[in-house]
């Protein structure tokens, strides 16, 4: 169906915009301005970018551009009759024709939304005040509603100088990483808005070094920044500087969120991804805990059999006492595995990532080297007697060359145990 001004009317979000009482002001007209850019921008079309509707309707070209990063070319009236070269086969015919009706139907929605703007505006303040843009026989037809607004702005939106240095400073006003970045953007991008109305626009450049130098400012955000230097001048625009940076935030929180332990307040953390680092150091612990379990149940279950098989009646309360005291030492092995995996826990790295993981193991391998056991193998893992070099139980595939700082493919459990 094709778009006409009352179908489009229908769809904006403010469909009846408020009357201004008496002559226009600065404030009124930007309020005006901001209810007409919300109707222009929420209806679909994929010219100037295809992201922000037909807002260029609405708000001059550098502000479109400083906004978007994108330029704005209204459609050209295709005309009534598509041009079909002589001896053009049916198909190519067929496809002449579908593009013509598809540039019809893109220049009819375009000027079907320019007029339902302009009939918002018109009916938004007494026409008096529109006057001198008015021609004597066709009115106002020949006048866009970006005309409109930019004569009203100029003739009645007296704005002061010091108006204009208080926005600036409210645009200036350096960030606090704690609060969400749209906060950041929302902040410059009003202060865009409302010194293009004053017609003192800034460039996208000024934007941008702007932007740029908030956030280097909360020292935060280096290696984004770093990055964002080295993209090729075409490609910097604003909103590629906002996904950029808004990315980098959300990292930036996540990481916050597990070195706090989520006790940060404002926090808005994605909880799927935590889960799953959480989900994984525990399956990890368990694997461990298990790992170190079998081996030392194993080693005591055999000691304990040997200790049972030479035991007579008369021994068996030394047996009980040697098996207790076994207990005993596979319940403190226990605890240490506990206490490492908890600190590993506690340092709330990326587990999913194997640089950390092996750095953390490490870690791990020399506080349990320096409780109780001095050595590890490629083989046999942590241990108390040997290391790869030494080693008299060799697996498959073991290497002499292997340390706990270099583990070559074993684990801290041994490559007997993986
Ligand atoms: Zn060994």
């Amino acid at each position: 169906m094709a778009a006409t001004k009352e179908s489009i009317l229908d769809k904006f979000p403010f469909p009846v915009i408020p009357k201004i009482i008496g002559e226009p002001n600065f404030e009124s007209l930007r309020e005006v301005q901001r209810k007409l850019s919300n109707n222009a921008g929420s209806i679909q079309t994929n010219l100037g970018g295809g992201q922000h509707g037909y807002l260029a309707l609405t708000v001059r070209p550098d502000i479109y551009f400083g906004l978007t990063g994108q330029v704005f070319a209204p459609p050209n009236d295709p005309g009534p009759y598509p041009i079909i070269p002589p001896g053009a086969t049916n198909a190519q015919i067929n496809a002449i024709e579908r593009t013509q009706k598809e540039n019809q139907r893109v220049f009819n929605e375009f000027n079907a939304v320019g007029n339902a703007l302009k009939q918002q505006l018109l009916g938004a303040l007494d026409e008096t005040y529109l006057r001198g843009l008015r021609h004597n026989i066709v009115g106002f037809l020949n006048v866009n509603v970006l005309q409109m607004i930019y004569y009203l702005f100029t003739n009645y939106g007296d704005i002061s100088p010091s108006d204009l240095a208080a926005n600036e400073n409210r645009m200036k006003a350096s960030y606090d990483v704690s609060q969400p970045i749209e906060s950041l953007w929302q902040q410059i991008e009003d202060a865009m808005a409302f010194a293009g109305a004053a017609n003192a626009a800034f460039t996208a450049i000024q934007i941008l070094n702007l932007g740029y130098d908030l956030l280097f400012r909360t020292g935060m955000f280096k290696d984004e920044l770093k990055d964002w230097r080295r993209l090729a001048p075409a490609r910097k625009t604003w909103p590629v500087f906002k996904r950029m940076m808004t990315e980098a935030h959300r990292d930036l929180r996540q990481q916050s969120a597990a070195s706090h332990g989520y006790q940060t307040a404002n926090m808005t953390v994605q909880n799927e991804p935590e889960d799953h680092h959480q989900a994984t150091i525990d399956a990890l612990q368990q694997l461990a805990n298990a790992t170190m379990a079998d081996r030392n149940a194993v080693a005591n279950l055999t000691e304990a059999n040997a200790v049972l098989t030479n035991t007579t009646m008369d021994g068996i309360p030394k047996a009980m006492a040697t098996l207790g005291q076994q207990m005993e030492t596979l319940t403190s092995q226990m605890k240490t595995m506990q206490s490492n995996f908890d600190k590993l826990r506690g340092l709330q790295v990326d587990i999913s990532n194997p640089k950390y993981v092996h750095k953390h193991f490490e870690k791990l391998i020399t506080s349990t080297n320096t409780r109780r056991n001095k050595f590890w193998c490629w083989s046999c893992g942590v241990n108390k007697s040997h290391g790869s070099d030494d080693c008299k139980w060799k697996i498959t595939g073991h290497r002499e060359e292997a340390t706990s700082s270099n583990m070559l493919g074993s684990t801290p459990f041994g490559r007997r145990h993986a």
